[in-house]
């Protein structure tokens, strides 16, 4: 899966190519807190995009996942416990 916005967090550069980062070629985001111990991951998988043209790697991560694991509170501002 690639990341929806696609420019360069550092040169604005549309040059980049979808991958991911770690040995095993999987990176998961684990909140330090988690609210929610009934899920089915626990985690987030984070996606990485490099830049041809600064080499910047930037992490994305489905933010619904966190705010599911963290219970904190959406956007639509409903107060979870
Ligand atoms: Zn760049």
């Amino acid at each position: 899966m690639s990341p929806k916005h696609s420019t360069c967090s550092r040169c604005g550069s549309t040059r980049l190519v979808p991958g991911t980062v770690g040995g095993d070629g999987r990176v998961l985001f684990k909140p330090a807190k988690i609210k929610k111990f009934i899920t089915l991951k626990g985690r987030a998988d984070v996606a990485a995009t490099a830049c041809l043209d600064c080499g910047t790697v930037d992490m994305t991560i489905d933010p619904r996942a966190v705010v599911d694991l963290t219970g904190e509170p959406d956007a639509g501002g409903s107060t979870a416990t």
